[in-house]
């Protein structure tokens, strides 16, 4: 049975652009795939944390998903350290993991230049998540570009496993998320909250107002009267990502013609996004006052996945001669 295996971490409350580059997603896949979805707190170590503020975060991760859409009586979701198994399966896998591969992977490269002193988890980072989706032997992962080398590596790892210990885990495809990455509002960097440049996925109207509206747009637009190019403005980009394709034509036309002004054009792109987030907000705050439906849900979630991480194992360790 096909299964898809989608990681996210514990980052506290989500984002417009985690949700739409990839929870967005997630919510229509739950309806056609058997889906897991997993917050991964056992990743989030591997940097400098607070354990309160970890916990804390776990929960609005959670608590965002829900509210995003995710439904727990369609996907699995749960957090990663409710199932020890993961971290059993990544401590197998790093015993046929080549050094060199995991040296080379990009992501190992740009952390460890940032830092003075480098832990083995983040060299080791890729192993845990090749655990992570072959514990389900989920097919199928759901990643953006910037992820797919270290899924190449997971499919190297479950190739070297299946070809030592006998076939038995799916070697996992990429399934590229269809939105292009979601920029900040800064329009220069990549929509991050260590960058502060993100709005909220339950941010009021009036607060992402306060956001939108001195967002970069095309800078050649200095006057009201000069024409713009749509194409390179970030505020245009959300409007595909939340207006009608009949508004995204035309505000095209409106920006190259100069007939709005790029205060007209946000104010039509705040109505866009209050009309999805709205109710996405209203979610969020009905959960928030009823914590037991969040735990009712992570509880069962972690129950499945770890009666299915335990058949795997089961197979492993015998194969493995673990027994
Ligand atoms: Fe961007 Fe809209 Fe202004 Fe054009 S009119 S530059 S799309 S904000």
């Amino acid at each position: 049975m096909p299964r898809i295996f989608s990681g996210i971490q514990p980052s506290g409350e989500l984002h417009i652009g985690n949700y739409l580059g990839a929870v967005k997603n997630w919510v229509v896949l739950q309806h056609e795939i058997e889906s897991f979805i997993c917050i991964v707190d056992l990743h989030a170590i591997t940097l400098e944390y607070e354990p309160d503020a970890l916990r804390r975060r776990t929960r609005e991760m959670a608590v965002s998903l829900l509210a995003a859409g995710i439904d727990p009586t369609r996907a699995t979701l749960f957090v990663q350290s409710r199932v020890p198994e993961h971290t059993e399966l990544a401590w197998i896998f790093n015993t046929v993991t080549p050094l060199g591969e995991l040296e080379r992977q990009t992501q190992f490269k740009e952390k460890s230049a940032r830092q003075e002193s480098v832990n083995a988890g983040i060299l080791n980072y890729p192993v845990l998540q090749a655990a992570d989706i072959s514990l389900y032997r989920a097919d199928t992962v759901p990643v953006g570009e910037d992820q797919l080398q270290h899924l190449e590596l997971s499919r190297e790892i479950v190739r070297r496993w299946n070809n030592r210990f006998g076939e038995f885990f799916p070697e996992p495809r990429a399934r590229l998320t269809p939105t292009r990455r979601i920029m900040g509002l800064d329009g220069q960097t990549k929509m991050s909250k260590s960058l502060g440049n993100t709005i909220g996925l339950m941010e009021e109207r009036d607060a992402i107002w306060a956001k939108l509206r001195p967002a970069m747009t095309d800078p050649a637009r200095v006057r009201r009267t000069d024409p713009g190019n749509p194409e390179i403005c970030n505020i245009f980009h959300l409007h595909k990502a939340f207006s009608s394709p009949e508004t995204v034509r035309h505000v095209d036309l409106q920006c190259r013609t100069a007939g709005w002004g790029c205060i007209e054009c946000k104010q039509v792109l705040l109505d866009s996004m209050d009309r999805e987030l709205a109710p996405i907000r209203t979610r969020g705050v009905e959960l928030a006052g009823h914590p037991e439906r969040v735990d009712q849900a992570l509880g069962d979630g972690a129950q499945t996945a770890q009666r299915i991480a335990s058949s795997t194992m089961t197979t492993v360790r015998e194969r493995m001669g673990l027994t």
